[in-house]
């Protein structure tokens, strides 16, 4: 039960909204007395009988007589009569409050009463819930749970009565927001009443004409639901029309403009841009909800699956397309969205991180199509074809979108905004700002630390710079180079290590030239990309937990289709060759100006240990979870150096996988920069290496897949804990290692 808020409460109107608030301070007992005041008698007696009130009246300065809170629960147009029926009966500790759809004539009428000094008691709110139905016995105890109340205090209220009103709504199920009169007004008008008298309009329409009855009998679904709310209490938005008029005004002028861009698109048979129009208002929705039911990712995650794999004979079997490259996925968009000409993609990885790529370039005009089965049309809208976007740019999760943005940005004629979740904003961005500062751009990031929000103010005009990357980082590489496409001159970057040139390759695929000399990569600003087809290998990340999966399991044969062999990547392949593992890279061909191949891999040999090979490190660093697994499959001792960043990945990989290892009974000792394992296996014998147990992924999406292949040679049942971040970068992972042959359940 709640803390008793209220000594007495008194509802001016007991309808809908009055008796729903009611039934909820009965049902937690949150004030000794609750009385009412309406117009018609049976209303209170109603009220009495439901045990919602112990007195009624019928005068309202009667009501109020000692209240300490007065809930004005009637139709707004009678708020002044009202207050001037109360005033003099409230004393100054009275909380005064309503629930009317708008707020600022609800404050025009108690200034008309008050004047300017209106009581520190007043403070105007809106439930934004209801229904259709009203009346006392309309009411339900649940109306406001889960739903959001406006408060909108005004300077002269006082904030015990704006907390105390907080908590009376939160015992509601409700979340309490406050916001000024003029906003609510302005958000309400687009949100609620423009939507409702879309409603009112249409059925309207369709009422008035001769066939109306057939056109209702054969009403769809998407009518009923859209045409629900006119069925509303008529009266009440009658005046809500009224008495918000200016805002609605303003957003039916918005609908006008809008609807006829629609119309003008259908007209001319504009089937680019209509298709781009529906594409990005379907797109909005499903990322404004997926933004604000602020779903967790690596972080925060209240959903904690399990995987659990069960021992026995195993096959490990089949052809499979394991998800696309997320770097060269990101890259598809931004320059599909840049080039002349319209770019198809295929194997496009619908994470989430792509996902925020495509939705901010939708957002700056692009129109685009999909993605629907790893299908993406993009229509280039040229290097100077971007659009101001009418807000501040989300990028979810993802570094990458936003460091790349950050120098295609600064190019821009418009001013730009760039937000992103609480994970992306802890990460630093003053490593791409600075260079590109030094090109001219004008680029600001948040706070003594650099991150974001980061914001650019767009009209500059760039020069091409040279820039010594001080760390190796593809991505602040990138941010540069994408820059330079709009300075004059040459840009031109040296790195200190080589990474990963996916940006460079897809330039060249749009026809951009890009020169590589040793570790010096440099374009010339000024010219122009043109559209292509760009197919997204296989993540090699992806496909490594298959590879070893078929290397430690007998009789398996894996092929894994269109796999991305960029030379910047392929560590897990040189290094599973030097195990002795039956790995053969077949079919290679280009794709999009990456090198692709089918890689088939047999559990015909024993793998044995090595000391792996330093210079492949940087080529393999995602994938030594599951090489470790591999390891411990192999005779010998496998020993590991050189890879201290594996302690910083989203997991201290080092340590979480040596203590799984040695969880499922394997001799692994972790150092400052590496691991030493002691392989299990003998030559010739595919008896389980691994006991079974419980394994901690700490959420990280690679240990759990990494511990899932050795379920393929273990004695007992493995259950790996935190498992639901896989979906990030593997959606459908237990799904196809399940078809492979790996006995995987999943549970939370
Ligand atoms: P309701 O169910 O029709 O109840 C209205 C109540 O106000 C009735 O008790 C009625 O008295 C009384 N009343 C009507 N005109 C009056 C007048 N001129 N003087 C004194 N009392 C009067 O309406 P509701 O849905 O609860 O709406 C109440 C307020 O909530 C409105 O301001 C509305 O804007 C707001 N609101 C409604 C919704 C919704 O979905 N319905 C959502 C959010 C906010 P009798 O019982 O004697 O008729």
């Amino acid at each position: 039960m709640a803390q008793r808020l209220f000594k007495k409460v008194a509802f001016i109107g007991f309808g809908l909204i009055g008796s729903s608030l009611a039934r909820v301070i009965a049902a937690q007992q949150l004030a000794d007395q609750v009385v009412a005041c309406t117009r018609s008698a049976q209303t209170l007696e109603d009220a009495l009988a439901l045990g919602l009130i112990q007195q009624g009246f019928s005068n309202p300065a009667e009501a109020v007589q000692g209240a300490d809170l007065v809930v004005l629960a009637l139709p707004v147009r009678a708020t002044q009569q009202m207050l001037e029926n109360i005033q003099s009966d409230l004393s100054e500790q009275t909380i005064i409050t309503d629930v009317g759809s708008t707020k600022g004539n609800v404050v025009d009428a108690a200034r008309a009463v008050y004047g300017d000094m209106l009581p520190a008691g007043f403070v105007p709110g809106h439930p934004i819930a209801g229904s259709e139905h009203t009346g006392v016995h309309a009411g339900k105890v649940d109306l406001f749970t889960g739903h959001k109340v406006i408060l909108t205090p005004l300077v002269t209220s006082a904030d015990w009565a704006v907390e105390k009103l907080t908590l009376l709504w939160q015992a509601a199920g409700a979340e309490v927001i406050c916001m000024d009169v003029e906003k609510h007004d302005e958000v309400l008008a687009h949100t609620s009443h423009l939507p409702h008298l879309m409603a009112f309009n249409l059925v309207e329409q369709l009422a008035n004409r001769e066939d109306n009855l057939d056109i209702f009998r054969y009403a769809a679904g998407g009518f009923r639901d859209f045409s629900r709310i006119a069925a509303s209490d008529s009266h009440m938005w009658h005046d809500i029309f009224f008495a918000n008029k200016k805002a609605i005004l303003k957003a039916v002028d918005g609908f006008e403009a809008q609807l006829s861009t629609l119309k003008t698109l259908i007209e001319n048979e504009n089937s680019q841009a209509l298709m781009g129009l529906l594409g990005h208002a379907q797109a909005a929705r499903q990322h404004f909800n997926h933004m604000l039911a602020n779903k967790p990712l690596m972080e925060n995650n209240k959903v904690t699956q399990q995987f659990t794999i069960l021992p026995g004979a195993h096959t490990f079997k089949g052809e499979f397309s394991v998800p696309g490259d997320k770097s060269v996925s990101h890259r598809s968009i931004m320059f599909g969205a840049i080039a002349e000409g319209t770019t198809h993609v295929t194997g496009f990885l619908e994470g989430e991180d792509a996902l925020a790529t495509l939705q901010a370039f939708r957002d700056m005009g692009v129109s685009i199509e999909g993605p629907k089965n790893g299908e993406v049309t993009i229509h280039g809208v040229g290097m100077y074809g971007l659009k101001a976007p009418a807000g501040a740019l989300y990028m979810g999760n993802s570094g990458t979108s936003m460091r790349l943005l950050s120098g295609m940005l600064s190019a821009q004629q418009f001013n730009s905004v760039m937000t992103g979740d609480a994970s992306l904003s802890r990460r630093p961005m003053e490593r791409i700002a600075k260079p590109l500062r030094l090109m001219g751009a004008q680029i600001q990031t948040t706070g003594e630390r650099g991150t974001p929000p980061v914001s650019i103010t767009g009209g500059q005009h760039l020069q091409g710079i040279h820039y010594d990357l001080p760390m190796a980082s593809a991505q602040v590489k990138s941010g540069i180079l994408l820059a330079g496409l709009w300075a004059e001159g040459e840009v031109s970057v040296t790195e200190p290590e080589p990474t990963r040139d996916h940006t460079e390759r897809m330039l060249r695929a749009f026809g951009y030239e890009v020169k590589t000399e040793a570790n010096r990569i440099s374009l010339q600003g000024g010219g122009q990309l043109t559209a292509t087809e760009i197919q997204v290998p296989s993540d090699i990340s992806s496909a490594a937990f298959f590879m070893v999966g078929a290397a430690i399991t007998e009789h398996s044969d894996i092929t894994l289709q269109a796999v991305g062999i960029n030379p910047t990547r392929t560590g897990v392949i040189e290094i599973l060759k030097q195990m002795g593992a039956d790995l053969t890279v077949e079919n290679e061909r280009m794709a999009g100006g990456e090198p692709i191949a089918d890689i088939r891999i047999r559990g015909t040999r024993t793998l044995k240990g090595i000391h792996m090979p330093e210079d492949q490190v940087p080529l393999a660093i995602d994938e030594f979870p599951a090489l470790f697994i591999a390891a411990a499959c192999a005779e010998g001792q496998t020993i590991l150096t050189g890879a201290a960043e594996l302690r910083v990945k989203e997991s201290d990989r080092i340590q979480v996988m040596a203590d799984g290892l040695k969880t499922m009974g394997i001799d692994c000792t972790p150092t400052e920069d590496g691991i030493i394992i002691q392989g299990r296996g003998k030559s010739g014998d595919w008896s389980p290496i691994f006991t079974g147990g419980k394994i901690e992924s700490h959420h990280d999406h690679r240990i759990a897949m990494s511990f899932s292949m050795a379920g393929l040679r273990a004695s007992g049942e493995i259950n790996i804990l935190g498992t639901e971040t896989v979906a990030t970068s593997f959606p459908d992972f237990t799904q196809l290692t399940r078809r492979a042959g790996l006995a995987i359940q999943v549970s939370e």
